[in-house]
């Protein structure tokens, strides 16, 4: 990722010193923009239908069924959070794209609209097309289908559930192998991104970026220090203990921009701050790959940010429809470092945003990924919390029960 910084400090150098012939580097943008493009589709497939059958609902059991829609309704109201500051400050209007971009401002969905066309009528059509909400449809029905077949009594369907398994599986193993790659030439692409744009541009996307950079900062402030705190404290949390005892995790979580990497960390933050092992060691492992509070904050941002850019208004069915997206999205995003770029390439393909802005933003996400993978683990970290209060009551009153019943 620093290599990333690099790319796009030098981006800034050449822009700044060749202006408007610095376009001629453009192409090596746009091989990084097809390239990510290109990965989009295949990787939310097979990521999905494989997770899918990893979190099996009946292993899952109770703990599940809390943790889950914890995680849904906290990454949907950080998706909101995003667009709802970014929309205060709005950090890219009175920007433009350069010269050459080509931009088609999309026609405002209705919610009606978004929701029905979620169930494709032919699924070729969306995997070419790339709806992703449609092909998150196909991947989530498919990813069950398999999972039932894996558990037939009849053999030969058992059988050829686990070879399909194997075989997205696979798909996902050689996705992220190529997405690896991708990356690897991702400060090249950013570099190439970053001169064309500040060449045509000057300093005002300097300055939008460093007013985006601001959005993001100050909304991962509002879900750590208003929206978690509050949840802390209605579960009865202590939240400055909290806070202290997790410490470790929050900070390591800033310096290695991954959820994954911190891990290890943010487990034994948890047992440090009394979370019991069976709550942590199951939901924290999920979170980190699923649980992305401040990846959502970074897509309502973006998607606020492109359409000042772009000059389109967002209606309230865009709105909801970025949230649903964003909410997807940030669960398929990785917990490594710059994933979040491509959850943010999945929303904007889906509001018809131009993903060049995506590229353009990328120069910066050093310094936001710092920020979003704190409140990612944050997030994570209250979640196993509050599920572990509630787990602990449950405990609780089912022992006074026992106790009732046998005096
Ligand atoms: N870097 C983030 C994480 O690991 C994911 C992202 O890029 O949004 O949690």
């Amino acid at each position: 990722m620093l290599k990333i910084s690099v790319g796009f400090l030098l981006g800034i150098l050449v822009g700044l010193i060749f202006g408007p012939s610095a376009k001629m580097l453009a192409p090596f943008g746009d091989v990084f923009l097809n390239l990510l493009k290109m990965i989009v589709i295949p990787l939310i497939l097979f990521t999905i239908i494989v997770s899918v059958n990893n979190a099996n609902p009946k292993e899952l059991g109770r703990i599940g069924g809390k943790i889950f829609p914890y995680y849904i309704i906290t990454t949907a109201i950080s998706v909101f959070l995003g667009i709802a500051i970014a929309k205060l400050i709005s950090p890219g209007l009175g920007l433009e794209l350069p010269k050459g971009t080509a931009i088609e401002v999309p026609e405002a969905p209705s919610l009606l609209d978004v929701l029905v066309n979620i169930i494709p009528t032919n699924i070729f059509e969306s995997l070419t097309n790339g709806d992703i909400l449609s092909i998150v449809f196909i991947a989530v029905i498919t990813g069950f289908s398999i999972s039932f077949m894996r558990t037939s009594n009849e053999s030969h369907v058992k059988a050829s559930g686990n070879l399909l398994l194997k075989f997205m599986d696979a798909g996902s193993e050689v996705t992220f192998r190529i997405l690896n790659g991708i990356l690897q030439y991702a400060p090249i692409g950013v570099l190439g991104i970053t001169a064309s744009t500040i060449g045509g541009q000057g300093f005002d996307t300097l300055q939008a970026l460093a007013k985006y950079v601001v959005a993001s900062y100050i909304g991962v402030g509002i879900q750590m220090f208003i929206i978690f705190t509050l949840l802390l404290l209605l579960f009865k949390i202590p939240v400055i203990k909290f806070f202290i005892k997790t410490r470790e995790a929050i900070m390591t979580a800033f310096v290695t921009s991954s959820s994954l990497g911190t891990l290890p960390i943010t487990i034994k933050s948890a047992q440090k701050a009394g979370i019991s092992d069976r709550v942590a060691n199951f939901t924290l492992p999920v979170g980190a790959t699923v649980n992305m509070n401040g990846s959502g904050i970074h897509f309502g941002v973006g998607v606020v940010f492109a359409a000042d850019i772009i000059g389109y208004d967002l209606s309230i069915g865009a709105i909801v429809g970025i949230i649903l997206t964003g909410t997807l999205a940030a669960v398929g995003t990785a917990g490594v470092p710059g994933a979040g770029l491509i959850g943010m390439s999945i929303v904007f393909t889906q509001a018809g945003l131009p993903i060049e802005i995506v590229g353009l933003t990328a120069g910066v996400n050093v310094i936001t990924d710092m920020i979003f993978t704190t409140c990612n683990v944050t997030g994570d970290l209250v979640g196993a919390a509050v599920v572990d209060k509630s787990e602990k009551k449950h405990d609780s009153i089912t022992q006074e029960s026992i106790e009732e019943s046998v005096s």
